[in-house]
């Protein structure tokens, strides 16, 4: 009958066993005098190690805690409390609330680890994500990554990256103390990883599976290292829970992210895994996408490097090819021969029609390498499209180009590059305009600036082109244009020119109706006709 004795003045039995929450009660001298199943799990001891002996006895950190602050209130005859508490031994957080009883308290300790744990890992992962997607220096990446993760969510942190069949490299280690960090490199150069080994990283690059240790035991230990020395080294780092994580690109593995509990004793559980294979993934995804663009930069490099070779090379023939067709075609001339000479009048025309498109070529590769020069003239822009309606006219024997208005002042820049402007933007409007018989110039200007604009009545461009079509080799792609020749940089060149020079182009367009293409040039700051002379700058 003890027992009811001693139960006298607490809860009834029956209904704390069965609590899922931790039940401690204490006597007026601070010693449990009851405790349910539910108290014993958290504290990881069993009944006898607590009845009847003091709590800073059984627990000597607490004294120094908040919770045991609030239970001397209590004790002392204060109102019920409520403390949301981490209990560091113990790796415990909980949310304890503290009643009296007549003759001493009654403390609930209910576990919220669980749910801190997660919730920590969310804020890493979100935290980590960011540091991911910063930046395309993947490497730097990853070490931040494995930075961020100590000590919130682990002791070590690794990034091993595949770099060949055979080899494997240590990309980032992270540990709270810069001695161990460098301890873990010298000893990876000395010991470096046996891809063949049947456990561990080796076994989750292999097989693209993550390895979950939640405890490591002395066996585990022994079995794992190779020698005396390594047992040793194993036994000095203290493991006691590792997650290997494999980086999954297209499901195989290209490394590995591994965790590591040592000295905080902490033990990582299924929500600790989940968050190391999300990381993995977000980790694997940055990896790629950095791949990725490096490649599709090289790419990009080595065609402009193969159009800046390739049309330089194939200037100099085309030249000669120029030069022997106007002889043939003189003597041709010469000798009353008709029919040569007509021919070989399309041959040549055919040849300039070429030599444009390597001069476009040329033009493509010095704009990319900053070489595009520009003269800084007085230009008269009425003269440059005169000129340049006279050229294109003679090509065309179905448009006829209209001139409208007229500029008074000079414009400063280079005559020819805007020529090459204009001819541009006319050759255009009658390649886009197959069935239409006219094509509009206009010219004007106002307090700022000379406009241009060049108008047909072709097929015209849907408006969401529209944006891109000033980019490098951007072609509209729908069945309309697909009979028109072309490498899409005509426009792109022009673009370049008219911004060098301070101006500003411009498109209106209706799909079937027609285009107007347009360009202003700033007068800068003098009025009348400028003197200056000299190169115009980017
Ligand atoms: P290209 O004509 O050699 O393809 P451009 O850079 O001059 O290259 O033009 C880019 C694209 O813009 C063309 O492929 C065409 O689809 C569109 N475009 C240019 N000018 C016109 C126009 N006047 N009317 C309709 N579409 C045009």
């Amino acid at each position: 009958m003890t027992n009811t004795a001693q139960h006298s003045t607490s809860m009834p039995g029956d209904f704390i066993d069965q609590l899922s929450d931790g039940y401690f009660e204490l006597d007026r001298d601070f010693r449990y005098r009851r405790v349910n199943p539910a108290a014993l799990r958290l504290v990881h001891l069993a009944e006898r190690d607590l009845l009847g002996r003091q709590v800073t006895e059984v627990f000597p950190e607490v004294s120094a805690t908040e919770v045991h602050a609030a239970v001397m209130r209590v004790m002392a005859g204060g109102e019920p409390e409520h403390v949301e508490t981490y209990y560091a031994p113990l790796h415990l957080w909980g949310i304890n609330s503290i009643y009296p009883l007549p003759d001493g308290v009654a403390i609930v300790s209910h576990d919220i680890t669980e749910q801190k744990r997660l919730e920590r890992n969310l804020s890493f992962l979100a935290e980590a994500s960011k540091v991911l997607a910063s930046s395309l220096d993947y490497q730097r990446t990853l070490r931040a990554v494995a930075k961020l993760a100590v000590p919130h969510i682990a002791d070590w942190c690794a990034v091993d990256i595949l770099t060949g069949p055979r080899s494997v490299e240590l990309l980032a280690v992270a540990h709270v103390d810069p001695k161990k960090v460098r301890w873990a490199k010298e000893l990876r150069k000395r010991e470096p990883v046996k891809l063949d080994a049947p456990s561990g990283l080796p076994n989750a690059l292999r097989t693209g599976k993550s390895e979950f240790y939640p405890e490591i035991t002395e066996a585990m230990i022994v079995a794992a290292a190779r020698d005396e020395r390594q047992l040793e080294l194993i036994r000095s780092i203290g493991f006691s829970s590792v997650i290997i994580a494999p980086l999954l690109v297209r499901r195989k593995a290209i490394g590995a992210l591994t965790l590591v509990t040592a000295e905080s004793g902490r033990h990582f559980t299924a929500a600790d895994l989940s968050t190391a294979e999300e990381l993995a993934a977000r980790a694997a995804l940055a990896i790629e996408n950095a791949r990725l663009f490096t490649a599709s930069q090289r790419a990009v490099e080595l065609r402009d490097d193969f159009i800046a070779a390739a049309s330089h090379e194939l200037k100099t023939p085309v030249t000669s090819l120029k030069v022997y067709t106007q002889v043939l075609e003189r003597q041709a001339l010469r000798r009353g021969e008709t029919q040569t000479t007509a021919q070989l009048g399309k041959m040549n025309a055919q040849i300039d029609r070429l030599t444009l498109l390597i001069g476009d070529l040329l033009d493509i590769s010095k704009i990319e390498g900053g070489k595009l020069t520009l003269e800084a003239r007085p230009v008269d822009l009425n003269a440059v499209v005169g000129e340049a309606v006279e050229g294109v006219q003679l090509t065309t024997p179905v448009h006829r180009i209209a001139v409208e208005g007229s500029t008074t002042r000079f414009v400063i820049g280079d005559r020819e590059r805007l020529g090459q402007v204009v001819t541009n933007l006319l050759t255009n409007a009658i390649k886009y305009s197959p069935k239409a018989d006219r094509v509009l110039i206009r010219l004007w200007e106002d307090e700022r600036a000379a406009h241009v604009e060049v108008e047909d009545f072709g097929i015209g461009i849907d408006h969401e082109h529209v944006d891109q079509i000033f980019e490098r080799f951007y072609r509209v792609s729908s069945p309309d244009e697909k009979t028109f020749p072309g490498l899409g940089i005509g426009l792109y060149i022009s673009h370049e020119i008219v911004r060098r020079h301070g101006g500003t182009m411009s498109v209106k367009s209706v799909k079937g109706r027609g285009s107007t293409f347009g360009f202003a040039l700033p007068f800068g700051e003098r009025k009348g006709l400028p003197s200056t002379t000299g190169a115009i700058g980017d």
